[in-house]
């Protein structure tokens, strides 16, 4: 249901309060209701999006070059999932060793996953394969497509258990030590105080950390010194025009079906791609993870462009080109470019923290310091190396890598900001982390953190599946507890 006065609630308290109704606390509080569970969603922005709404969404970063926080983030009911891409794909096994969940823990609810974002079978349509001795394919045809807006209003105004508030403002938690009792929030005006028994944060990746750090501040005692909030923040900054190349299509088909992957699974692959290295190859090369995404420029053998391209190599290597100039007659040659989306490992100096300038309600706006590792810049020049040999030795094709990624320091990373990771980190080592394994914060009993914020390391992959994955988990933790 959908409360517009929220004086009515001034003697209630509520099992769960859910602070954000993007996919992170949509899908926790529909997972709740399906066991009865009630909740309050208390959200700041309206049903629709509305760009007045962003001047709460504000920041700085510490370099000029980056995008506007605004455009990363949205402000309304379904959160960002607004102007999401849709694109799902999920960690490795290889890749949770350093986080607190075994990946059983995390993909035990991947089915009731797939339902909520409108997925058919991961195995079958989001699969990861090997691709080659170093590399897998990450098979990205399908993507969610699914608006949480479009999908979940009517539902849950429509739901007895879930309530939502709109256009209200969390302003911090309240407590004693040890134990969150309410929040404080604003609506048309007026502050409220909501009671709970239990509270989930659920506000993107950058103002979880925001939230907790100004909570933290109002409220000394209920939290500890310690907690790492804000540390470890982790972006997945694109590197476009990383390479650039052609490929033999019939060449690449033969070599699918020698590996004998079945023709549905790569039939649509091209014209992109999306390549990474196996976690063999990592652990060899002590590399960080990388999505290789090649992305076909052109399908049709008379444009001028490729054209061009191939008659400039003609000149430097007649012989070869010969054939390859043959091949493209008969439309066989693909051009492509590639783009990485590299992993970003956890670094300290990677930080959220709170600026001296306000938003409109009085909080904090977050200041964020960033910076691309040398790691990150070799792991990538590892990654479009194997894939450069690849086509060389298989015969398939050939990659021109950018002069720029092979000088560590012509090769920069933009931030990007639409992945917006850690901050409130999980672990086990509450000396280092911000939650543990079920997401509820160190030393305080009943407030958890939901979100990309949560995870420990960011791998190259698109975040939301996993947060879904997370958000069920939490349900299903919350409704184990005795006094829900
Ligand atoms: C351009 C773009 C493309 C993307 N493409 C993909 C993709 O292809 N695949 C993928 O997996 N991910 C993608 N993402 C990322 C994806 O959108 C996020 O991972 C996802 O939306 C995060 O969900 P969330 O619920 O944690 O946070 P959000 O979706 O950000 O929701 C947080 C909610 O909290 C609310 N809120 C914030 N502050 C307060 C407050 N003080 N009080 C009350 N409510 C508050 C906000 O209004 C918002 O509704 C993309 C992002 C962008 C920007």
């Amino acid at each position: 249901m959908i409360l517009s006065d929220l004086s009515i609630l001034e003697n209630k308290t509520f099992p769960v309060i859910i602070i954000g109704s993007g996919p992170a606390g949509i899908s926790t509080a529909l997972e709740l209701d399906k066991y009865n569970i009630e909740s309050l969603i208390i959200e700041a922005g309206s049903r629709k999006y509305n760009e007045g709404q962003e001047s709460y969404f504000n920041g700085y970063l510490n370099n000029s070059e980056f995008p506007s926080l605004n455009s990363r983030r949205t402000r309304a009911f379904g959160g960002t999932s607004y102007r999401w891409g849709g694109y799902c794909n999920r960690f490795e096994k290889e890749e949770l060793e350093k986080w607190p969940l075994t990946h059983f823990e995390l993909h035990e609810y991947e089915n009731e996953c797939n339902k909520i974002l409108g997925l058919k079978n991961y195995h079958t349509d989001f699969y990861i394969r090997k691709f080659s001795n170093e590399l897998n394919q990450y098979h990205i045809r399908f993507a969610s497509n699914l608006k949480f807006e479009e999908h979940y209003y009517e539902k849950i105004k429509n739901s007895k258990n879930i309530s939502l508030s709109l256009q209200t403002m969390f302003m911090e938690f309240r407590g004693l030590k040890n134990n969150v009792t309410s929040i404080k929030c604003k609506k048309d005006r007026k502050i409220f105080e909501i009671k709970s028994k239990y509270f989930v944060l659920a506000c993107g990746g950058i103002e979880n950390s925001r939230l907790l750090l100004w909570s933290q501040k109002k409220n000394p005692n209920l939290f500890n010194k310690n907690l790492q909030i804000g540390k470890k923040y982790m972006d997945h900054s694109a590197r476009r025009g990383a390479a650039e190349g052609f490929l033999n299509y019939k060449k690449l088909i033969n070599y699918f079906e020698k590996l004998n992957i079945k023709r549905d699974y790569y039939i649509d692959c091209l014209p992109r791609l999306y390549l990474s290295p196996n976690a063999v190859f990592r652990e060899q090369k002590n590399i960080l993870n990388t999505g290789v995404y090649i992305r076909v420029q052109n399908s049709k053998h008379n444009n001028p462009n490729i054209n061009k391209f191939l008659r400039k190599a003609y000149c430097i290597s007649p012989n070869f080109f010969k054939t390859v100039l043959e091949e493209d007659k008969k439309n066989e040659i693909y051009k492509f470019k590639v783009r990485l989306h590299p992993e970003q490992e956890p670094d300290l100096n990677n930080t959220v923290r709170l600026s001296d300038k306000l938003d409109p309600i009085g909080i904090p706006l977050p200041k964020i310091s960033w910076r691309a590792s040398e790691q990150m810049k070799l792991s990538n020049k590892i990654s479009l190396i194997s894939l450069g040999n690849f086509l060389v030795q298989n015969d398939i094709g050939r990659l021109a890598i950018d002069e720029k990624i092979f000088d560590i320091n012509k090769f920069k990373f933009k931030f990007n900001g639409n992945h917006q990771i850690g901050g409130t980190c999980m672990g086990t080592d509450v000396n280092n982390s911000v939650v543990d394994k079920n997401l509820k914060v160190h030393f305080v009993n009943n407030l958890y953190i939901n979100g990309s914020s949560t995870f420990p390391t960011s791998g190259h992959n698109h975040p939301t599946y996993t947060i879904v994955l997370l958000s069920l988990r939490l349900a299903n933790h919350l409704k184990s507890k005795k006094d829900i």
